[in-house]
């Protein structure tokens, strides 16, 4: 059975009490008519009131006012409660589309919207340093004029943004970049550019790929010659000398490719643990004169002049390991590049700025040109001659790394025909003094 809201009973309780009053009033008067007229132009002015309070208040969001009475206490609290849930929406709304701003915004990333006809609809910061597109004066003007590049145009003129596109940026020829189209999902005739910086991982994606065309080329010479030589063997037996003179040569060639093999390896070591190796107490002076041994060993006939001077028996916090592959690498080079009986010097030494260790050689030196590029893999400055003297191209880059990984630095200094001079700079951080060693405690 339909029961009837409170508020509308008071309401029709109201609706007839004016009635019935006026009424009243008109029979007491003897004006029945005009009275009733009286008494529904007061009910009516009421809610006329009612409706101008109404309105007042959607006008202005607020709740105070007269309390309502009759129906009116029904309509205003609904009407109130959805204008509160309206509000907080639109506080929601307002927020999420804040907070979606910053966003894009702060994205390193160029993003910009299209319209259907290629102009600028939005963009967000980043679109000025990748794309010369500026927000708000980039507004409806073409993509493609902000940013000529004809690669681009005959992109989004094609329409085919299956794959992404790489392009050099139009306010920066030094970047590169990796532009993405696609249409709005719910407003297809809009699209959206986005355009990512890759120049780091296109010189990466470069350097990867010419590293193993240099390691193939490397690795291909000294194939040729020892399968060209073992052909010439399984074909006629040589007489005694050429069969000790080329087996000599594969010998050599496999030494060569196995020095190759084995620095690729140490390298790739190096690189791929990112974490630095198990650091000890490494006793320099004790590492150098096991390695000026070597390096006398290895002069053998050339009767290099090695002098090892030690002015700290300070040690170092490292990796002795990783340590002595790079020292000796710079002492072998030393040697590799000077002439015979000429001298190579060792030097270790610590000051407050930290520990240097360097080696100089009064050998052929270095154009400057090439210093920035030799610790590069397989950068050589005389490739044909850096082979006769054994050198694989990688140990300078072996050396980088190594430094790297004790927060040393590499300092270069060569005149041609005079000499150069390799230094290893340590921070003072990792000098450890020879008292302290012991009780020195070192985290792995
Ligand atoms: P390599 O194994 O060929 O020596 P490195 O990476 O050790 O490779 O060195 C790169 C290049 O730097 C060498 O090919 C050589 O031309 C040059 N170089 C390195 N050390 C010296 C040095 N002490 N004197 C002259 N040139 C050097």
């Amino acid at each position: 059975m339909f029961s009837m809201p409170n508020h509308w009973r008071e309401e029709l309780r109201l609706f007839l009490g004016t009635l019935i009053m006026s009424g009243l009033a008109g029979m007491l008067t003897g004006q029945l008519l005009p009275c009733l007229l009286l008494g529904m132009l007061v009910y009516l002015g009421w809610h006329l009131y009612q409706l101008a309070r109404l309105a007042h208040l959607l006008g202005q969001n607020g709740h105070d006012g007269p309390r309502p009475i009759g129906l009116w206490k029904d309509i205003v609290p609904r009407i109130q409660e959805r204008q509160d849930s309206n509000n907080t929406r639109i506080r929601n709304l307002s927020y999420q589309l804040d907070r979606f701003r910053d966003t894009v915004n702060t994205l390193p990333d160029a993003v910009i919207i299209l319209d259907h006809s290629g102009r600028v609809d939005w963009s967000n910061p980043a679109a000025e340093n990748l794309l010369n597109i500026v927000w708000p004066d980039s507004q409806g003007r073409l993509l493609t004029a902000l940013a000529p590049d004809p690669v681009l145009g005959e992109y989004l003129e094609n329409s085919e943004f299956a794959m992404p596109l790489v392009i050099t940026s139009p306010a920066n020829r030094a970047k590169i970049l990796s532009v993405f189209v696609t249409p709005l999902k719910h407003e297809a005739n809009l699209l959206m550019v986005v355009a990512r910086d890759i120049t780091r991982q296109y010189y990466l994606d470069t350097s990867r790929r010419d590293f193993v065309a240099n390691v193939s080329h490397e690795l291909r010479t000294p194939l040729t010659v020892i399968s060209g030589l073992a052909e010439q063997l399984n074909t006629n037996i040589p007489d005694p000398a050429i069969l000790q003179r080329s087996t000599g040569l594969i010998l050599q060639q496999a030494r060569r490719m196995n020095e190759l093999v084995s620095d690729l390896l140490t390298l790739s070591r190096l690189e791929m643990r990112r974490e630095s190796a198990p650091e000890e107490h490494v006793p320099i002076e004790e590492l150098l004169t096991t390695i000026v041994e070597e390096a006398r060993t290895l002069s053998g006939a050339a009767q290099h002049v090695v002098q090892l001077d030690i002015r700290s028996r300070d040690g170092l916090r490292g990796n002795a390991k990783e340590l002595r592959t790079a020292f000796s690498n710079l002492v072998t080079n030393a040697i590799r590049h000077t002439p015979n009986h000429a001298e190579v010097r060792i030097l270790w030494q610590v000051d407050d700025e930290g520990a240097h260790l360097s080696v100089t050689d009064t050998g052929e030196g270095i154009a400057a040109r090439h210093i920035p590029r030799l610790t590069e893999r397989l950068y050589r400055v005389d490739a044909s001659h850096s082979r006769d003297t054994g050198g694989t191209g990688l140990g300078l880059a072996i050396v980088k790394h190594v430094l790297e990984r004790h927060d040393a630095e590499l300092e270069i200094i060569s005149t041609v025909g005079g000499g150069s001079t390799f230094t290893c700079h340590f921070p003072a951080e990792r000098v450890i003094r020879p008292g302290a060693a012991e009780n020195t405690a070192i985290s792995d």
